[in-house]
């Protein structure tokens, strides 16, 4: 006999914040600084993903340097991971925390050795089913070793049942969301995941200390707002970021038009290009159109961030939460909600 449950879930599209009484003359006014812990404070609530179509020296430096928080991927040797850290910390001098990704098997704790001893800031346990036993010896390993002195994030997971546990094996903060991103086939290949959206106001219920990371699915500054409001400390984003000058991958012209790569990492393409096979596929490789500079991306994300929390009255990511009233909008406000003038050309 099957004993299943059932319950329902919101994504990101399906709610809004009601606006609430401001006294906030100037989005100057606003801080969405977030306490990383050991006195790490970064300035904007933005972190990389770590994928090899997102970060590399260029990106880590750019996105350190405007206040977010960079992770260097792991799809690469020990060499060539620890060799871009070093480039990075030699060009940001001063700035809170650099990070690095990491596995669970294989040779990640000699990774993070390397790493620690190029000055790494945090390690980020990154594997895509985050609530597992050998997550559980990784946390553990790490954080004998190297306790307080590196901040070990952790994920991904779903559930406020796996957010505590990966808190308990002694996480500082842990990505929440499974099969949300968009490059990412893990609902379709395997049938599981929960929206992102759904995951916050989950695990924003726990009573641990481990800092809230939305990641997957985060498409604007708007999503950023709400995953802030339902009680996420900071937001991991890829496809924000990719397509931009500092992303590791060449331009390429099709049809007049200018894109650059942005692929899953467990897309067929990035499996065989790191580690030469091919298991279950759980992503896609893609193309993105050409933005510019991360710069101005970032500074555009900042801008909606800061409006969003004067829309709420809110002066900081705390108040936000304090503040935040949500309500669930009908398909119809969904397409009132996006920009639907009709065009005449
Ligand atoms: P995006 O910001 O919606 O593009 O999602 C980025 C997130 O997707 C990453 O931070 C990872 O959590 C996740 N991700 C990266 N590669 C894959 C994949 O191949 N399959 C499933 N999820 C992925």
């Amino acid at each position: 006999m099957a004993n299943w449950k059932m319950s329902e879930a919101l994504s990101f599209d399906d709610v809004l914040l009601e606006p609430r009484y401001s006294n906030i003359k100037s989005r100057k006014e606003t801080n969405i600084t977030v306490e990383m812990g050991n006195d790490a404070v970064v300035s904007m609530p933005i972190v990389t993903a770590p994928m090899d179509t997102v970060v590399g020296v260029d990106m880590a430096v750019a996105v350190a340097k405007a206040g977010g928080l960079p992770i260097f991927h792991r799809y690469n040797s020990i060499e060539e991971q620890t060799d871009m850290l070093a480039l990075a910390k030699r060009k940001t001098h001063g700035v809170p925390m650099i990070g690095a990704a990491i596995g669970i098997t294989g040779d990640y704790f000699e990774r993070a050795i390397s790493l620690s001893q190029y000055g790494v800031d945090l390690l980020c346990l990154d594997v895509a089913h985050g609530h597992h036993t050998l997550m559980e010896g990784a946390i553990k390993r790490i954080k004998d070793k190297w306790g307080d002195q590196i901040h070990l994030m952790a994920g991904n997971v779903a559930t406020l049942e796996a957010f505590n546990d990966l808190s308990d094996w002694g996480a500082d903060s842990i990505r929440c969301g499974i099969g949300g991103g968009s490059i990412c086939s893990t609902r379709i290949q395997t049938g599981h995941g929960v929206p992102t959206f759904q995951t916050i106001l989950d695990v924003a219920q726990t009573d641990r200390k481990a800092l809230i990371i939305a990641d997957g699915g985060i498409k604007n500054s708007g999503d950023i707002v709400k995953s802030l409001a339902a009680g996420a400390d900071l937001v991991m984003v890829g496809s924000l970021l990719a397509g931009t000058d500092q992303t590791p991958s060449e331009k390429v012209k099709v049809g007049g038009k200018v894109y650059k790569a942005y692929r899953g990492m467990a897309s067929k393409e990035a499996q065989k290009d790191w580690r030469g096979k091919v298991s279950s596929i759980e992503g896609v490789a893609s193309m993105v159109p050409y933005k510019g500079s991360v710069e101005s991306v970032l500074g555009e994300l900042e801008v909606g961030i800061r409006s969003g929390l004067s829309y709420s009255g809110a002066r900081s990511i705390s108040e936000l939460q304090a503040r935040a009233t949500f309500i669930k909008q009908t398909s119809a406000g969904q397409i009132e909600s996006s920009t639907h003038i009709k065009r005449i050309a």
